[in-house]
């Protein structure tokens, strides 16, 4: 019997013939796949793996394999270029925080910073001082237009419940988030959509919906994230399918969850992560910020699943800085608004994580937070430990040290799983392609995610481009 194991190799071997792989790429893959399954072996047996040749490697602990890739620069003196350079002192001092966010990994052939994959542009990545540069990019709420409004737009069943994103929303960015009304029944009817879909029924057409949003949005709005549990395309463009659109002339966002609940149950926390971070990810672009390539961080792109659910899910210091230097210059309760409390912010999405089963992300934020004030920051376990009484000793117990955050990679406490996962009882099941692979665009960052050419088959779906204008695409294909 064909172990499940085997089954997702395969299919990841599948999914890179699809999308052109040579024959040099398709053996790097299989030689990382038997790597990474020696490896394995190993550790289960508790012994390091056998050289390839069979013979045992000479010398104790073998250090994991040095994956090859383009590497971001992660060094100290860039990221302290990213943050500082040009830009007013800070307080806290957020560099603080860098050790809490792992390094991103060397990027493989079909990660989003793999050679000819869309992260090439990104990356230079964009540090602090560009961000700065006055340009199309910048998007300031104002006194007027100071509100982010979340549109449920036509089915939204199953979808996490809006007042939880509202709040998630409004934690995130420090502005006022509003639930809009649902469109006018006319207004959706205007929507026009491909009835045949690609399997998630039919369709919204993005930029027919976004035009319609536009043309309703509020006079106090800021920007306006909609979204939907319909299935999104872009047929002009020749995207069969999208997962999300974010167009910062427009000040519009519209994402589709549909794909998200295919292996979780939408009642989980590991959905609500997946909905949630994609959320703040694309709304953060339409603050002009692009993608990070200093840490791991909720704002790298992504080409898959694996990808996507291995960052924190956290603003690294450069990103965390350039939505609290675009609030604080847009001061939208006038001269006298106070600064962003990076503080307060942290603490409330901290609370939001533990209220919703997101245990790791919690934990990962009491990190931060401890990375900023210096002091201990217990989990409730621990603060419940602390509050009991000392068995014995006349001494009190010492303050719990500041716990460094878990590699995103353990986020075991909330069932996820890596990409190419055997179960699920689709032991043949293709890799899935689950979050908008996204690129920076020149002016208006968007970030899509379709199939090339719904009539051409399995084998066109996978190609990647770039429109003009449009700033960020991907097709991608399941
Ligand atoms: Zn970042
Ligand atoms: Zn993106």
């Amino acid at each position: 019997m064909e172990r499940v194991g085997d089954a997702a190799d395969k299919a990841a071997v599948r999914l890179a013939v699809s999308m052109g792989a040579d024959e040099a790429q398709v053996g790097a893959l299989v030689e990382r796949q038997a790597e990474a399954k020696a490896r394995k072996a190993a550790a289960q047996k508790g012994q390091p793996p056998a050289a390839q040749n069979g013979a045992p490697p000479a010398g104790p602990p073998m250090p994991a394999p040095k994956k090859k890739g383009w590497q971001a620069p992660q060094d100290a003196k860039t990221r302290e270029k990213a943050l500082k350079d040009g830009c007013p002192p800070c307080a806290p001092p957020l560099e603080r925080c860098w050790h809490c966010f792992p390094n991103l990994p060397p990027a493989g052939a079909w990660d989003w910073l793999g050679k000819d994959q869309p992260g090439v542009r990104d990356r230079p990545g964009q540090p602090i001082k560009r961000f700065l540069q006055p340009g199309p990019h910048r998007n300031f709420p104002t006194r007027v237009c100071r509100k982010i409004y979340l549109l449920p737009l036509g089915d939204v069943s199953g979808a996490p419940a809006p007042e939880v994103l509202t709040e998630l929303l409004r934690l995130w960015f420090c502005l006022e988030v509003e639930r809009m009304k649902p469109l006018p029944a006319k207004a959706l009817a205007a929507i026009e959509r491909d009835e045949d879909g690609c399997g998630y029924g039919a369709q919204i057409e993005c930029p027919s919906a976004q035009k319609v949003i536009h043309a309703h949005k509020p006079r106090d709005a800021f920007i306006v994230i909609g979204y939907t549990m319909e299935d999104l395309c872009n047929s002009s463009s020749g995207f069969g399918f999208l997962f999300g659109e974010a167009n910062l002339d427009l000040s519009i966002g519209l994402f589709s969850f549909a794909r998200y609940a295919d292996d979780v149950p939408r009642s989980s926390p590991r959905f609500l992560r997946r909905c949630g971070m994609v959320l703040c990810h694309e709304a953060s672009h339409l603050f002009g910020i692009k993608h990070c390539v200093y840490a791991s961080c909720v704002m790298n792109g992504s080409n898959h699943l694996e990808e996507s659910e291995s960052r924190p899910f956290a603003l690294c210091p450069v990103d965390l800085r350039k939505i609290q230097l675009t609030l604080d210059q847009a001061k939208v309760n006038g001269k006298d608004t106070p600064p962003v409390d990076l503080l307060a912010r942290q603490r409330g999405l901290v609370a939001f994580f533990d209220a919703h089963g997101l245990v790791d992300d919690a934990r990962f934020g009491r990190g931060l937070l401890s990375a900023l004030t210096g002091e201990p920051e217990p989990d409730p376990e621990g603060a419940e430990a602390a509050a009991a009484p000392p068995p014995e000793g006349p001494s009190p117990p010492e303050p719990p040290p500041p716990e460094p955050p878990r590699p995103l990679r353990q986020l075991s406490d909330q069932g996820l799983k890596p990409l190419v996962t055997p179960g699920d009882g689709q032991p043949d099941a293709p890799p899935r392609r689950a979050e908008p692979a996204c690129r920076t665009g020149r002016a208006e960052p968007a970030c899509r995610t379709g199939r090339a050419d719904p009539a051409a088959g399995a084998a066109a779906a996978e190609s990647r481009q770039e429109a003009a204008g449009a700033g960020l695409r991907v097709a991608a294909a399941r």
